[in-house]
């Protein structure tokens, strides 16, 4: 693992949390995009050498919808980059973490991605990022 590349925050509407972060931060979001596959919206801010990543439903029973009626929004993931998430993903399913796709997805941001269930992670949704094509 190379370095914390973004943690993922849900949140409930864009319209004020994006401009909520942009005050925090001091920073203006840089790029929104919408996944349809994970049926969410993602805004991104830089932080130095990371980023946050704020995630907004698309749909009611989208996984952001329900991971918010469960606990509130707040931290959802910590996403790390790898250099080679195919070997990473080999080496800790060999350690025994759970791998919650078989095969790299393609994620916001131009990322390759895969989640680890958090049962296997003391509670943390782990995901690993590598830039497609990078
Ligand atoms: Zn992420």
């Amino acid at each position: 693992m190379l370095k914390i590349e973004h943690i993922g925050i849900a949140v409930s509407r864009f319209e004020t949390a994006i401009p909520l972060y942009e005050k925090l931060l001091n920073t203006p979001c840089y790029k929104t995009e919408t996944v349809a596959s994970e049926q969410v919206n993602t805004a991104f801010f830089q932080t130095g050498d990371s980023k946050i990543e704020l995630l907004e439903s698309i749909r009611e029973d989208g996984v952001i919808a329900k991971f918010i009626e469960k606990k509130g929004e707040g931290i959802h993931h910590i996403a790390f980059e790898v250099g080679d998430i195919l070997a990473e993903m080999e080496r800790l399913q060999k350690e025994g973490f759970v791998l919650l796709n078989k095969e790299p997805k393609k994620g916001a941001d131009n990322k390759w991605v895969c989640f680890l269930h958090p049962k296997g992670t003391n509670g943390v949704l782990v995901e690993l990022c590598q830039e497609i094509g990078g």
